[in-house]
């Protein structure tokens, strides 16, 4: 029998225009992956995808206003349409919390009108809180945590009649076996693509890697595993066809990011450069990735052959909040390692660099936002790199979120525990009530707006456009606070 897989990718209800820009640059890559990695596993199989955010259907109202009806019937026709009764199981793999309101609406009016379809949840938030999908008449049949690859590949591959029901709920699997990633084929852009064929638009990412070998208490990668892997030949065949494809949909802006939570942890990150160095791709490709301060000091010469512009997360420069993120534990070297790094920049003009600053952790103050505010502004005077501040979101799997109290009766920090099922905007709601005792989110709200503005519209290539809808988004959020 035939495999009919449909992956659903929710967007978040309550999310504002600004979010949507941003959100809608990103291939669901995860979903991506498992489609083409199943294909390979089973000759039998064929996959869909049901984007919601794409779905002219499903209107803007409906996403702010979803109980009142319009959204249900829109998404019965919707899926209707798209033939559901040819499918056998849906897959929802959820990669943001703030997906969770609307996926778990979408699998209660699927399996409450389409009975007997199978429906599969996974993904990092079903993995760092499985209790939000085993409560009563929960309508998922499969929750599976962790790496969902082999276990989905299991799953297909078993014989026997599946065992759950929803009144028992779903059945828990935890995949054991981590994938090796020399098995992995690119992610099924070829699928995805023929059902949204959007031209420059989306943001086209490749991998040679998965995991990082740090341990930063705000992150929210999966920590399993360690560091694995690919092999250069198996990664060289996925970027070739990769480059294809970037150019016949980004024909505009030919550009392609590298999703290594740290570049250079990856083994062959060095022949990658040498590679686009030696064939010339950086003519054609804009390439970027992220990557960390101290590791790119001696490849910086690599990088700038290859105009490889880098992300480095920088994220404070409290020394106190540096060890307290376990980004380092010799913040004076740390800090020391930046400052070489931007008088590298300073003297390689035609170079980008991006420095990710994180506002709003645990601790946070108004002190502590000044130091990195002084840092800033005595080291970055050249417009080649910019200055990137974002605020803590209070993910489920850093490890922060695990050790709630411990910040409670260190710094009196407040936190809403489970924000992602209150009915209003989630990226809002993910940012603390208050980092510590005598620092609001109105103050830092209104520090992050003000104070960092001036650094992010000195970046050269920084859109006019961007920056006033930025102004636009944290001045309202602003005035909403109180
Ligand atoms: S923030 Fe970056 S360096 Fe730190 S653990 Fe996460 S991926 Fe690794």
């Amino acid at each position: 029998m035939s495999n009919k897989l449909l992956f659903v990718i929710p967007s978040s209800f309550y999310l504002e225009e600004y979010h949507k820009l941003i959100f809608n640059k990103i291939f669901p890559i995860d979903a991506l992956q498992l489609s083409s990695y199943l294909k390979k596993k089973h000759t039998n199989i064929e996959t869909n995808f049901i984007d919601i955010r794409f779905e002219n259907r499903i209107k803007n109202s409906f996403l702010n206003n979803p109980n009142n009806g319009q959204f249900k019937e829109e998404l019965v026709k919707l899926f209707e349409k798209n033939q559901i009764q040819n499918f056998n199981k849906i897959i929802l793999n959820l990669t943001l919390s703030s997906q969770y309101l609307q996926a778990d609406l979408i699998a209660n009016i699927l399996k409450k009108e389409f009975n007997d379809l199978k429906i599969i949840v996974c993904g990092y938030h079903p993995t760092a809180i499985p209790e939000n999908y085993l409560y009563k008449k929960s309508p998922y049949d499969f929750l599976i945590l962790g790496e969902p690859e082999e276990t989905l590949n299991k799953l297909i591959k078993s014989k026997k009649s599946i065992s759950s029901g929803q009144n028992n709920g779903p059945k828990v699997l935890h995949s054991e076996q981590l994938v090796d990633l020399n098995t992995i084929p690119l992610p099924d852009f070829h699928t995805y693509l023929k059902k949204y064929p959007f031209k420059n638009n989306f943001n086209f990412t490749i991998s040679m890697s998965r995991g990082c070998p740090y341990n930063c208490r705000f992150c929210r990668i999966l920590k399993n595993g360690g560091l694995r892997n690919m092999k250069f030949d198996i990664f060289k065949e996925k970027f070739d066809k990769l480059k294809e494809i970037v150019l016949n949909y980004n024909k505009k802006k030919p550009k392609i990011v590298f999703n290594d939570q740290c570049f250079n942890s990856s083994q062959i990150s060095k022949r990658v450069l040498n590679l686009i160095t030696h064939d010339k791709l950086h003519d054609q490709f804009s390439f970027s990735c992220q990557t960390r301060a101290e590791l790119i000091l001696k490849y910086r010469e690599q990088f700038k052959k290859a105009k490889m512009r880098i992300a480095l997360g920088l994220e404070s420069a409290s020394k106190i909040l540096l060890i307290e993120m376990n980004k380092t534990k010799n913040p004076t070297k740390y800090l020391e390692i930046f400052k070489e790094i931007i008088n590298f920049y300073k003297k390689n003009n035609e170079m980008f660099c991006r420095l990710n600053i994180l506002i709003g952790v645990p601790g946070e103050t108004e002190n502590t936002v000044n130091e990195t505010l002084n840092f800033l502004k005595n080291n970055v005077s050249n417009n080649n790199i910019e200055i990137f501040p974002s605020l803590y979101s209070n993910e489920p799997f850093t490890n922060i979120y695990q050790n709630m109290k411990y910040y409670e009766s260190k710094f009196g920090t407040k936190f809403i525990k489970e924000w992602w099922k209150i009915h209003s905007d989630p990226i809002k709601n993910s940012v603390l009530l208050k980092p510590s005792k005598n620092y609001s989110k109105k103050q830092l709200i209104g520090d992050f707006k003000d104070k960092f503005f001036p650094f992010i519209k000195n970046y050269e290539q920084i859109s006019k456009i961007a920056l006033i809808i930025w102004k636009i988004y944290y001045n309202k959020w602003y005035d909403e606070l109180y």
